[in-house]
């Protein structure tokens, strides 16, 4: 999937936990937490080279191409999720669990593209979940549409906790 589309999916994940943790849409918190699922929906792609993540942080890039890490396996992986929270564990929950869910997001959504995700790694084998004639291809129509979708979702969560 395209960056964009990541962000997306990283800001309805983002407003998600947002809303669980009954933070108001209106308030600094709640706006960096939307950034940082903006940003972490699209982190994992820093597997391959040349994406816009490969680019802003390049020396994490050049190194996962020197030690061989091929595009959606470990970055893609529960393991890596796993360890990944850990890691933020210590921040304030609001965040930690913004970057989780936000980053979770991202192999979330390309198991629906025909490639397939290596969910499991270090095990081998792809996981995808639609059939490849229904399969989400990167930046096809079907993409545009499910970008579309996510954005909605997006502009929805935030309207429906305004009490009328
Ligand atoms: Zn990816």
């Amino acid at each position: 999937m395209l960056q964009k589309t990541h962000s997306a999916a990283g800001l309805v994940a983002a407003e998600m936990v947002v809303m669980h943790l009954d933070v108001p849409f209106l308030s600094w918190e709640a706006a960096g937490a939307l950034l940082l699922g903006c940003l972490a929906g699209p982190l994992a792609d820093v597997d391959k080279q040349g994406s816009t993540m490969a680019k802003i942080l390049f020396p994490l890039s050049a190194l996962l191409r020197i030690i061989k890490v091929r595009h959606r396996t470990v970055t893609h992986s529960l393991l890596f999720i796993a360890a990944l929270s850990a890691a933020v564990a210590p921040l304030p929950a609001l965040y930690a669990w913004t970057f989780v869910a936000a980053y979770a997001s991202h192999p979330l959504i390309d198991l629906l593209n025909e490639k397939g995700v290596q969910l499991l790694w270090p095990l081998k084998g792809k996981i995808r979940l639609l059939p490849a004639f229904l399969a989400v291809d990167t930046g096809a129509a079907e993409e545009t549409v499910f970008r579309w979708l996510l954005l909605a979702v997006g502009l929805y969560l935030p309207l429906s906790t305004i009490p009328f």
